[in-house]
């Protein structure tokens, strides 16, 4: 498969990610962290606060993943098939989650990758060894702004907890700025990140990829994702995303 790491890429990153995490267990001992949720000094999310997330279950779209009473086709990838293969997220963007990824997001808590990636893995199937994961990215200028993408931090502990390979920032870039898909119905925001990336096809050619958001509404964002790695020569691409806003289009992307 093309667009790997090389072996001697793979052991470094492994050591870096141990020299990260005795850093962040030391800084823990000192600072003791407070969960997101509900502010209890213990963990950074603490497991009560985890077991009330909402997961999605059984019932939903086999396509986009959307919530439904029957596991059937919805009528948007019916009318409208998506260029992803299926996206599957983890839970309901409701409550304390929501909470937890506005402070994720918003008050620069980026430890909070690792127990989201842990409760993501917690309820999503694992998937298969020969997927590359590749996070959803920001256009640069927000990326600056808030200092890091979310999506790519959690795809990173993703890749770390199902020994798989993350791709560089330069796999998938947002080439345009958009607007939020915030209050958009699924046309408006299929226009709004319509031709939004570019995917470098010596990165992703040859490869099947596993896009990876903070929270998913209609999935039109992975859907136009995709369009550009398909374009650039990726064999398959699928998703999956922490939480699942509802379609009414009032949150997410
Ligand atoms: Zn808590
Ligand atoms: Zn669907």
């Amino acid at each position: 498969m093309k667009g790997l790491a090389g072996a001697g890429n793979q052991n470094m990153s492994q050591f870096a990610w141990q020299v990260q995490s005795v850093a962040r267990a030391a800084l823990d001992l000192l600072f003791p962290p407070r969960c997101a949720v509900c502010g209890r000094v213990e963990r950074k999310l603490c497991a009560d606060c985890v077991a009330d997330f909402h997961p999605i279950g059984d019932s939903f779209c086999p396509t986009c993943g959307e919530p439904q009473l029957v596991s059937n086709i919805c009528g948007r990838c019916a009318a409208n098939p998506p260029a992803f293969e299926y996206i599957r997220s983890a839970y309901r963007y409701e409550a304390g989650l929501r909470k937890a990824i506005h402070v994720f997001k918003y008050n620069g808590r980026r430890g909070l990758a690792a127990p989201l990636a842990d409760a993501m893995v917690q309820v999503l199937p694992k998937p298969l060894t020969t997927v590359v994961i590749c996070p959803v990215p920001l256009y640069p200028a927000r990326q600056a702004q808030r200092g890091y993408n979310q999506a790519r931090l959690l795809a990173e502990e993703l890749a770390h907890c199902w020994n798989l390979t993350c791709l560089p920032e330069e796999a998938l870039r947002r080439i345009r700025s958009t607007s939020s898909q915030v209050g958009l119905d699924y046309t408006a925001r299929q226009s709004n990140v319509s031709n939004a990336f570019a995917a470098d096809p010596a990165l992703v050619g040859g490869n099947a990829i596993l896009l990876v958001d903070d929270v998913c509404t209609t999935g039109a964002t992975m859907n136009a994702c995709a369009k550009a790695l398909l374009a650039a020569g990726a064999t398959f691409v699928a998703g999956v995303s922490l939480a699942r806003a509802s379609s009414d289009g009032q949150s997410g992307r």
